[in-house]
């Protein structure tokens, strides 16, 4: 049979074995953790915007310092980096953006990795707007703001309501692009991300502008380009002063637009953004065929193209191709043009933009004109009418849509300030509540002190009182009743013995030779044979006889309900006492004797007075007949 420490030894060889992994493991970790931080925190400012390089060789070398910082066998790092990159970085064509970023979705769902998930979600539907249209991006910004919302992940929504509101923004929902962007600048805003604040303030003016909301879109933007130029952040002056060309162009201020877009295009070049030029270029030969400079145009669009083509973004073929169409119309080339006009209709199509059809369509009529095709000019001005009155049904559902959007803010911020003011008032209330309760506490500590303070003066002075009575009634010496009390209580007594029609006694006690005493052992052995013969009288007495010190050496008993024989005995009973108590203690040798004088109370003549003296007489005439005995006094006789 194994012993108890046998069966142990195994249990303790885990247990060290463990020990030791751990620490192993710990020492290994310690490199790696560190790193993690490190690319942790790098990743963050990155993410943040803190760390923003404003040209792509400045991102993708950041990217790159990333990837470095990268743990090793750390898959959700992996990931995270794989993320940024997809949505910072990849310059590839967007089929193979699409396909890194499924690949992204699979393995993030893999890992439960739901941050990951969705901003592959949003690079895919970024590619995806180049690829074909922006309707087709639309799905993948849906499903990650759900999947956002789904996390509570606030700042994750907010991005994917920009991305989205980008898309709406570009498919000519103006409307619902502006909705989507003020609501996540509520975000950044509250959540002091400042970064992210001013690119959506950026998107804001782009939507205005394309509400048609000239003022406000140009107040966002020159208030955008003076950060940008404070901050010398060129990529922000690039995009405000590109917004603002358009602007300018769209209210017909020709000359502005084009001073803006030239600018916009050196710092296109300055930070070698090859998107951003081509639109410029598209932009610019707008302007040109705007101003009937047809040839310029088409130079223009000839630039634009390839810029386009490097980038694999396909989204623009609609606009260069009516652009070209409009040039060569400008030019008279009209069968030319309206070759281009139904190459652009279609590329339209897919895109569904209504105000480039109605350009579209309206340009296309005055070459059908030209041409002497008045049937198929009439054809194009009916679709022109029915696009405007779809143009003006968008309008109002436009202002329906943001109409609707803030009345529902007004109203949200309406029951915020009205919970506020709720719950201000709740705290309030509490805090005079508890105000009060804290000095009703107060008050009941106090008033229990003071109750307690009361009492104890009020026991106190009880005390005292009740000392000082029994004080005032007591004789000091020998701690029996004084003269006042025993005539008080004698007087109740008697009182009491008179309506009762009860015999009552009393005795008065007187030792003899007592003076003697004083002189022989001195005054203090004098005052202990006071206090003895106190004592054992009243030992010697009846629970209800009482007795007092009248004064000196002589004492008053008062024996109630007591008939004269029974008084005689009590008093032959106090005289033997007084004889025989043992005093040699106090001096060798001492002994004392008392003399008592009796009387019986007579109801019909006696008062208290009458009484004693006559007990006294009772007493003396003791003293007279040899001291030591008891003598009873009569109204005339002795009995
Ligand atoms: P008699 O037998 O005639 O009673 O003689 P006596 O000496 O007892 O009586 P007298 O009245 O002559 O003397 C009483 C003495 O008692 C006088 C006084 O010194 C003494 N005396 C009175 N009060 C006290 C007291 O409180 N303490 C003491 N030690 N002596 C007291
Ligand atoms: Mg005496
Ligand atoms: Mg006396």
């Amino acid at each position: 049979m194994p012993t108890s420490t046998a069966r142990a030894k195994p249990l303790l060889r885990a247990v060290s074995i463990l020990i030791v992994l751990l620490c192993l493991g710990s020492a290994f970790a310690a490199v790696p953790s560190d790193q993690a931080a490190a690319f942790d925190q790098y990743a963050g400012q990155l993410e943040r915007g803190e760390i923003s390089p404003d040209t792509q060789a400045g991102v993708l070398e950041a990217l790159q310092h990333m990837k470095s910082l990268l743990p090793p066998d750390d898959p959700r790092r992996e990931l995270r980096y794989r993320y940024m990159y997809c949505v910072l970085g990849l310059d590839t064509s967007p089929e193979q953006a699409i396909a890194y970023a499924d690949q992204g979705i699979a393995d993030a769902q893999r890992l439960g990795y739901y941050e990951a998930e969705v901003n592959f979600h949003f690079c895919r539907g970024a590619n995806q707007e180049a690829l074909t249209t922006p309707r087709d991006a639309l799905a993948d910004y849906d499903a990650g703001i759900s999947l956002a919302h789904q996390h509570e992940d606030q700042r994750l929504v907010a991005d994917g309501l920009t991305w989205r509101g980008s898309v709406q923004s570009l498919l000519g929902e103006h409307a619902l692009a502006l909705v989507d962007f003020l609501e996540a600048q509520k975000f950044y805003e509250s959540s002091g991300a400042p970064v992210e604040s001013e690119d959506n303030l950026f998107n804001i003016a782009v939507a205005y502008r394309r509400l048609g909301e000239e003022a406000q879109a140009r107040a966002y933007l020159d208030k955008l380009l003076a950060i940008g130029q404070q901050r010398h952040d060129r990529a922000e002056q690039l995009g405000a002063h590109m917004e603002l060309g358009f602007l300018e162009s769209e209210a017909g201020n020709q000359v502005a637009a084009e001073r803006h877009l030239h600018r916009a295009l050196v710092l296109a070049h300055e930070v070698d953004s090859r998107s951003r030029g081509a639109s410029i270029h598209l932009g610019l030969a707008q302007v040109d065929n705007l101003q009937g400079r047809h040839q310029e145009a088409l130079v223009e669009l000839e630039r634009a193209k390839p810029g386009f083509a490097r980038i694999g973004d396909r989204s623009n073929r609609d606009m260069i191709m009516l652009q070209t169409a409009q040039a060569h119309a400008g030019m008279g080339k009209h069968a030319e043009a309206i070759d281009e006009y139904n190459q652009a209709e279609k590329l339209l199509q897919q895109s569904g933009n209504l105000r480039y059809l109605a350009e579209l369509l309206d340009a296309r009529a005055r070459s059908y004109q030209a041409l002497g095709h008045l049937d198929l000019a009439v054809a194009d001005l009916r679709r022109l009418v029915s696009v405007h009155e779809a143009l003006d049904r968008k309008a109002h559902s436009d202002n329906a849509t943001l109409m609707n959007y803030q009345f529902q803010t007004a109203q949200r911020e309406q029951e915020n300030r009205r919970l506020a003011a709720d719950r201000a008032l709740k705290e309030q209330q509490l805090e005079s509540l508890e105000h009060v309760r804290h000095w009703q506490r107060l008050a009941l500590v106090l008033g229990g002190v003071l109750i307690v303070l009361l009492l104890w003066l009020a026991a106190r002075q009880f005390r005292r009182s009740r000392k000082l009575h029994r004080l005032a009634m007591t004789d000091p010496l020998t701690g029996i009743a004084n003269r006042r009390h025993i005539e008080q209580l004698a007087q109740r007594a008697l009182a009491r013995a008179g309506a009762d029609g009860e015999p009552l006694c009393v005795l008065v006690v007187d030792v003899d030779h007592f003076k003697a005493v004083n002189d022989a052992f001195g005054h203090a052995v004098g005052d202990q044979v006071l206090v003895r013969v106190a004592q054992s009288c009243k030992q010697a007495l009846r629970r209800f006889d009482m007795i007092g010190r009248m004064g000196g050496e002589e004492f008053l008993v008062v024996l109630p309900d007591t008939t004269p024989e029974v008084a005689l005995q009590i008093a032959e009973r106090l005289r033997r006492k007084v004889e025989s108590l043992p005093l040699a203690h106090l001096a060798p040798g001492l002994r004392i004797t008392a003399s008592v004088g009796a009387a019986m109370a007579d109801h019909d003549a006696d008062d208290l007075a009458e009484l004693i003296r006559r007990a006294d007489n009772a007493m003396y005439r003791a003293k007279d007949a040899g001291r030591n005995r008891v003598e009873v006094g009569g109204r005339a006789q002795v009995v």
